[in-house]
């Protein structure tokens, strides 16, 4: 069984100015454990995909399931338990951590929201996801502004692991980062994918970052998978 799936998923944003179709009767399968790229020029709607699975931006046609349930049109409380499973790492991960919290806040507050009892317990998970991704031992206690570009996307995958996901989007996480940076984090998440068995949706313009990464591949072109295979032979095809 796979851990999430979409079929014939279509999004369309809406404005005062009209509607506009950004991904089109998509379908797709992700099983546990696996790790799906999906590459495609920019603007093909590779990061509304992301959102669509995440239940970020409403779907229009098409059902999402997690776990076998339907959660396309699932919203409140009925979404907690995805949300759970589901989490999104970003680009620049300052733009989603607020300034003014505390890395101890940004941790535990997930946490608090998903009914994990008592602060010390709290603290005491959000200590030890610190040290799994490899940040210094007192960051509980400083603010993102801190930290370094690669640091701060080890506070962002940080804050999507606390709640033991299933799967974790991950919609272009190293592309704002110098090489050396990039390889230090794509090797933190295959380290991670190794130890929880994580699925990942990795979006990129990257290729060979894909390519090195990837065990599947899907290709987007304006709103539509347009290609999709092992890695190995969506590369070698013509
Ligand atoms: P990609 O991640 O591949 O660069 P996006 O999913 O960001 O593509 O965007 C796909 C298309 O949807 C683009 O044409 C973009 O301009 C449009 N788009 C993205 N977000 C919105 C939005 N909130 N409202 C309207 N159009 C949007
Ligand atoms: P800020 O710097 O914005 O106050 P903090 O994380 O330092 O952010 O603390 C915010 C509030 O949450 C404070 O009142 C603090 O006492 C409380 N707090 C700090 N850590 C925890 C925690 N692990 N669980 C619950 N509340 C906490």
């Amino acid at each position: 069984m796979s851990l999430l799936s979409l079929e014939n998923v279509s999004t369309t944003y809406r404005s005062p100015t009209g509607a506009f179709r950004a991904i089109e009767d998509v379908s797709l399968t992700i099983a546990q454990g696996e790790t799906v790229g999906l590459v495609g020029e920019s603007g093909c709607g590779k990061s509304t995909l992301g959102k669509t699975l995440m239940r970020l931006v409403p779907t229009s046609q098409g059902q999402i399931r997690l776990d076998d349930e339907d959660i396309t049109h699932a919203s409140g409380r009925a979404l907690l338990p995805a949300r759970r499973k589901l989490q999104m790492i970003f680009q620049d991960p300052f733009a989603s951590l607020n300034p003014r919290h505390s890395i101890r806040r940004i941790l535990t507050g997930p946490l608090k929201v998903h009914g994990v009892k008592g602060r010390a317990e709290r603290e005491r998970i959000a200590q030890e996801i610190v040290l799994e991704v490899g940040l210094p031992a007192d960051s509980l206690d400083r603010f993102p502004h801190e930290f370094s570009g690669g640091q701060r996307q080890r506070i962002g995958i940080a804050r999507a692991l606390i709640l033991q996901p299933q799967l974790i989007v991950c919609d272009e996480p190293v592309s704002a980062l110098d090489l050396s940076i990039q390889a230090q984090i794509i090797n933190l998440l295959v380290r991670l994918k190794r130890e929880f068995g994580l699925s990942y949706l990795f979006i990129s313009h990257d290729l060979s970052v894909v390519r090195y990464f990837a065990d599947r591949v899907l290709v987007m072109y304006l709103g539509r998978i347009v290609e999709s295979g092992p890695t190995q032979e969506v590369w070698d095809s013509p």
